[in-house]
């Protein structure tokens, strides 16, 4: 075995070799994997290895349509078939809110460029002819299905060994045999593995150990958020009915997916395998996988396959007259969110994960490509953050891992609504008011851990959500608080808030060499900034600015970026000592205070001038507020409104919170959630971290010119900012008003059009406009197309809707509100 490696990835499962393959066709020659006994002896030997295309994500989606591209030309690179049956894969629906979802999809697969089609049940007769269509109370009638006629499933180990194949021809070294048991930094900063076959030190090491993440997790003092579950399918014997199909000329059928009784169906050898995701399949290996497990699979449970079994039968009845031949059951790694952990792991310098994968087969192609990227350049080619694993925080103990994987996999088919929010292992973390708010009928959801208020439903109301892809039961009241916002005064808890104080000599010349804007520089100037991607120019954060004190600044940012922003300012620090970073997301809380009548209602609780003058727009003041002192007073919002973002120790919460409301009364204040919010800002084009603002897009195409300053000394990104300027922007941010909408407003991932059909480019959030009473959408097209007063065309749900560009903040464009 090798002494020293430039990257040393653990796990010879699909996901590892692929990651080592990537690396390899990186140029990166000096590497090496190591197997604790031998490859695909984890969960990728039993997969059943289908491939789907479908996935509600826009960068899962992008990952797996690379990962079916490559599979497809890796034989011939390799010599090693792996057998693809390109059969095609048919999701089935019996309700239009299942068809709703599809089309929702369709957006998404035709921003990325995944082929599908929507189809009829006559279609799907046509294509699978064993089916039926159903129409009674037990098998209800098929109302459409969603086609992909490029998927289909794959040899898992085949593929595994083609990987492999083509890692070695290009230098790769591969070790069976050889499990990582101990894992030190060395004085170099280089990583030692010590394994059961000797040492062998690398620059980077790359975790791909599937079912085993937490105990190597361990090994680096790293709690991952990855714990399996069981999954089970059933292999028939051969099926007489299937057989004189095929041996009759018939073509092999689709992968069916009959998502409202949640299985799947393929054929195999003649027969079938079927796979459910059912109702109580139990999280395994909690504390790690026990020695004896190896390559074993647990004894399958019947009684958990058998409502499955019996919707299959009812579908395809000629099933009833096959023979189980066998059920595989193994542990299928899981994370809360269902999405991988591909990325940097937290603190650590060059430790990589590529763990948690419940898609593994589909996704290894994908997750290795761009880890690969990542490694090498140093910064991913897409934007990662749904799968980077720095979106989780400290909050996910083992039985909260446990609870969601488990609510995870059983919802693996259910309708994943966009205002879903699920129920288990909650709630965890709560702001300090969170029963206070639960009294004026906040209707909860979950986000990075934290309960949020979504909105208030009035007394009388239902303190419930009626999921769904159009309007819905919160409809009227969203819009009402929205009104409240713009007419009287609002409160919003964003109690979540990620918030670092940075101290310190070095403390501005740092931040500003991270971030486009200028730092300020008089204390009380707040400014927005942008870090971005040294390899793009994209952007990765926004953090807002204040700064506080001489050598001391307070950084705001998204309440879910905790774990990805401190991370990424903690390996960016000085090694110096010159600057002082604490985080100090929870020792403060944060109400947002805004609306014509905040500045009245502030002035009952503090002697602090607020009159403009005094307390100008973009500016901050560390105040008093009745009894609590010490709170940073921020004039700014992200709602487009006259107010101040209070951020407090978090002792004082009650009393303020209390305060608001005793002194509000007389202005009719009121409590604002998370999706009133949404609408606000969007009538006032404010870009949201994660989802408008992304590495996938610089702030010149983002429009955010106003918070670059190319004139100020480097900053990272700023290289790629001037070769795009140089070249060309290619896409401009735009805010469209969507015509004709009566039920279903655009949510984001739409594809948009030109006048000739072409897709020119994609919506990246959508919503109701309740104040100006329009349905907006705002995202990126062609620069070209990106003129105000456009014509285009928007899908939603599978309907094109003429919209127009118009100019950014359709409400209140000269900002008169917020320098009231
Ligand atoms: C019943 C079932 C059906 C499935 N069907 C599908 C499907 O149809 N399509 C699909 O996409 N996915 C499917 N999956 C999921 C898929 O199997 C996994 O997502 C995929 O195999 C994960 O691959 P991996 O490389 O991450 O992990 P694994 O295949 O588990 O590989 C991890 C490897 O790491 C090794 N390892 C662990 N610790 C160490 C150490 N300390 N040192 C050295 N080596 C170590 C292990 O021995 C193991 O070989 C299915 C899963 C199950 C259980």
């Amino acid at each position: 075995m090798k002494k020293h490696v430039r990257v040393l990835v653990i796990g010879g499962g699909a996901v590892g070799v692929s990651t080592l393959y990537h690396l390899t066709q990186k140029g990166w020659s000096d590497v090496a994997l190591i197997e604790r006994t031998e490859l695909t002896a984890g969960s990728t030997w039993h997969a059943a290895g289908l491939l789907p295309l479908f996935n509600m994500s826009y960068t899962v989606g992008q990952l797996h349509k690379y990962s079916v591209d490559l599979y497809k030309r890796l034989p011939a690179q390799t010599g090693q078939d792996v057998s693809f049956h390109v059969t095609g894969n048919l999701r089935l629906a019996t309700s239009r809110e299942r068809m709703d979802e599809y089309q929702k999809y369709c957006g998404t697969a035709n921003t990325i460029g995944v082929p599908f089609e929507v189809i009829t049940p006559a279609r799907v007769k046509e294509l699978w002819p064993l089916i039926e269509l159903g129409g009674s109370a037990d098998t209800p009638a098929i109302v459409g299905a969603l086609y992909h006629p490029d998927d289909g499933h794959i040899a898992p180990a085949d593929l595994t060994m083609a990987l492999r194949i083509g890692a070695r021809k290009a230098g790769a070294q591969i070790y069976e045999h050889t499990e990582a048991q101990r894992i030190d930094r060395t004085a170099s900063g280089e990583w030692r593995v010590t394994t059961s076959k000797g040492e062998i030190t690398a620059e980077h090491i790359v975790c791909a150990t599937g079912n085993y993440a937490r105990q190597t997790g361990r090994l680096l003092g790293l709690n991952v958020p990855a714990i399996p579950v069981e999954h089970q399918y059933i292999v028939y014997d051969e099926s007489p009915e299937l057989k004189a199909y095929r041996t009759g000329g018939g073509r092999e059928l689709a992968v069916l997916r009959e998502s409202d009784q949640s299985y799947y169906l393929r054929e195999e050898r003649m027969g079938w395998i079927l796979g459910p995701y059912e109702k109580g399949a139990p999280a395994r290996f909690a504390d790690g996988v026990p020695d004896w497990f190896g390559r074993s699979l647990f004894p399958g449970d019947l009684d958990r396959l058998l409502p499955h079994v019996e919707a299959a039968q009812r579908r395809v009845p000629s099933i009833e007259n096959c023979g189980i031949k066998d059920i595989v059951n193994g542990p299928i790694s899981y994370t809360p969110d269902g999405s991988p952990l591909i990325g940097p792991a937290w603190n650590l310098p060059n430790v990589w994960l590529n763990e948690g994968h419940s898609f593994g087969i589909t996704a290894a192609g994908g997750s290795g490509w761009q880890l690969a990227e990542w490694i090498v350049e140093g910064e991913p080619g897409i934007d990662m953050l749904p799968v980077d694993p720095r979106r989780y925080g400290d909050y996910t103990g083992k039985r909260f891992v446990v609870k969601k994987n488990e609510e995870t996999y059983r919802n693996v088919f259910t309708i994943h609504f966009p205002d879903e929010e699920r129920a288990d292992a909650r709630p965890a973390k709560t702001s300090a008011v969170y029963d206070k708010l639960d009294r004026m009928g906040a209707v909860w959801g979950q986000r990075y851990g934290w309960e949020r208020a979504n909105w208030f439903a009035p007394q009388g109301v239902e303190r419930k959500d009626k999921w769904s892809f159009r309007r819905t039961n919160y409809f009227e009241h969203v819009g009402n608080e929205c009104r409240l916002m713009r007419e009287r005064v609002g409160v919003i808890d964003l109690s979540p808030f990620t918030k670092h104080e940075v101290s310190g000599p070095g403390a501005e010349s740092w931040l500003d060499q991270l971030v486009a804007n200028k730092v300020p520089t008089k204390i009380g100037r707040i400014a927005l900034c942008h870090a971005l991607t040294r390899r793009t120019g994209g952007i990765r954060s926004e953090f807002t600015i204040t700064k506080l004190a001489d050598q001391k600044f307070y950084v705001v940012s998204a309440g879910a970026a905790e774990r990805y922003d401190s991370d990424f300012l903690r390996k960016a620090l000085p090694t110096d000592g010159s600057v002082e970073l604490r985080n100090i997301t929870t020792s403060r809380g944060c109400f947002v205070v805004a609306g014509p009548k905040s500045r009245q209602l502030l002035a009952k609780l503090t002697d602090t001038p607020l009159d403009n003058a005094s307390f100008p727009w973009l500016t901050g003041q560390t105040i008093e507020i009745g009894l609590a002192v010490d709170v940073h007073a921020l004039r700014v919002n992200f709602v487009g409104a006259l107010g101040w973002e209070l951020h407090f120790p978090i002792e004082y919460a009650h009393h303020i919170f209390d305060a608001l409301f005793a002194a509000g009364k007389d202005f009719g204040i009121g409590m604002v959630g998370m999706r009133a919010m949404e609408s606000l800002r969007l009538e006032k084009s404010y870009r949201m971290w994660g989802s408008d603002m992304t590495p996938d897009y610089t702030p010149f195409e983002t429009s955010l010119d106003r918070f670059v300053r190319m004139n100020k000394g480097d900053f990272v990104g700023k290289a790629q900012l001037e070769k795009q300027l140089k070249a060309g922007v290619p896409n401009k941010f735009i805010t469209v008003e969507v015509h004709g909408v009566t039920d279903a407003d655009p949510l984001g991932n739409e594809p948009i059009f030109d006048a000739s059909g072409r897709i020119v480019g994609r919506a990246t959030s959508g919503y109701y406009g309740h104040t100006i009473r329009k349905s907006l959408a705002i995202g990126y097209v062609r620069t070209e197309l990106a003129a105000v007063g456009t014509k285009l065309s928007i899908e939603i749900l599978g309907e094109r809707k003429a919209c127009t560009i118009i100019p950014e903040s359709p409400y209140d464009p000269d900002n008169h509100d917020l320098r009231a």
